[in-house]
């Protein structure tokens, strides 16, 4: 048996304090993924750092009309904000499709921006796997490559594909994350957070080690606007997204004037498609312009021996959520 130490910071400094130590040190937040990690061995802390005291669970609306969501703000009491309800619907359904609802009661909002892949490579803490160990290979290329392995974003390297449902949401919201290092506190885009696996799918953000998130502030939702999320998977609960959408449009009349798009399950990070959105702005909502969007929203997309559907699953999903929020 692995043993590894625990403390609980009473502080967002001192938890950075705690967590910048020698060895392996994590921080614990409802460690829905964390621990199933670990019980897997496939992640080895020699310190988990327990944050689940620190004053990071507030929603607050600022003047601005942006929304600042503290770290430790649960899945469920996002979702179910009244605020985040009314004028963010996308995110909030996002949020009640991912998981189970004992699941999201102890999520938090920063653990899911930082949840790991769910590639069974990756998991199995066996095979090949250049993100649990670097320069091993990729045994999902050639191997088992179906539901959770992507098909926009990815390379030779890695496949995986990123598994959040709300951070799809976010990524067509728009929003920034802020950080706390020893050096003080600064913001990342979230459309930067998430990398790319390229050569080095060991590096999955833009976190320097031991920053830890303390809120995500989401752009002032678009006025006028209507948004939704939809999620295509194997079962209709508790299943991670073959391909999911998050649109956010709004119109002028018959025509759109404003769009923005982002796809799950599909992409090796929240995937947000500008191209398709820059093609939707002035078109009618008909059937055959969502389809042209739908095309070029994928058109850059590379299959895997498995995992071909997508292309068209991807297609689907947006199609459907364009004329679900047009209707
Ligand atoms: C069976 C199952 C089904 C699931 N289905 C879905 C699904 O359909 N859709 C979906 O989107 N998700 C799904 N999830 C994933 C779930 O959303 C994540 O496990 C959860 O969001 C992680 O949040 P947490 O607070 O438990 O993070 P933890 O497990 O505590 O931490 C996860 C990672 O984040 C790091 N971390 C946590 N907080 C911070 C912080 N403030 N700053 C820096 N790093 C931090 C931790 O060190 C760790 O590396 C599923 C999980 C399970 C177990």
């Amino acid at each position: 048996m692995r043993t590894f130490d625990y403390s609980r910071a009473d502080s967002a400094a001192n938890a950075v304090r705690t967590a910048s130590g020698t060895g392996q040190r994590l921080y614990l937040a409802g460690g829905t993924s964390l621990l199933d990690l670990v019980k897997l061995d496939v992640m080895q802390p020699d310190q988990l750092v327990d944050i689940n005291r620190l004053a990071l669970k507030q929603i607050e609306p600022l003047p601005d009309g942006r929304l600042r969501v503290g770290a430790l703000v649960s899945n469920t009491d996002l979702a179910r904000h009244p605020w985040v309800r009314l004028h963010y619907p996308v995110l909030s359904q996002a949020l009640l499709a991912g998981a189970s609802t004992q699941l999201r009661n102890k999520a938090t909002t920063a653990g899911n921006i930082m949840q790991r892949v769910r590639c069974n490579y990756f998991r199995d803490g066996v095979s090949p796997c250049n993100k649990r160990q670097p320069g091993s290979g990729c045994a999902a290329i050639g191997g088992l490559n179906r539901s959770v392995h992507a098909v926009l974003g990815t390379s030779e390297h890695c496949i995986a594909s990123h598994p959040s449902d709300m951070c799809v949401a976010v990524a067509a919201i728009g929003a920034r994350v802020t950080v706390q290092g020893a050096a003080g506190s600064r913001e990342i885009d979230f459309a930067d957070f998430h990398l790319l696996p390229g050569d080095t799918p060991w590096q999955e953000h833009a976190l320097q080690p031991h920053e830890l998130i303390t809120h995500l502030t989401l752009d002032a939702p678009l006025a006028n606007s209507r948004s939704g999320y939809l999620k295509l998977r194997d079962r209709t609960s508790y299943q991670f997204a073959l391909a999911s959408s998050a649109v956010v449009l709004v119109l002028d009349g018959p025509r759109i004037t404003q769009a923005r798009i982002a796809l799950g399950g599909v992409g090796t990070k929240p995937w947000r498609a500008r191209e398709a959105e820059q093609a939707l702005v002035g078109q009618p909502a008909t059937l055959d312009s969502f389809t042209r969007v739908a095309q070029l929203a994928m058109q850059d997309a590379h299959a895997y021996e498995n995992n071909a559907f997508k292309i068209p699953l991807g297609q689907q999903a947006i199609i459907r959520n364009l004329r679900d929020l047009t209707a």
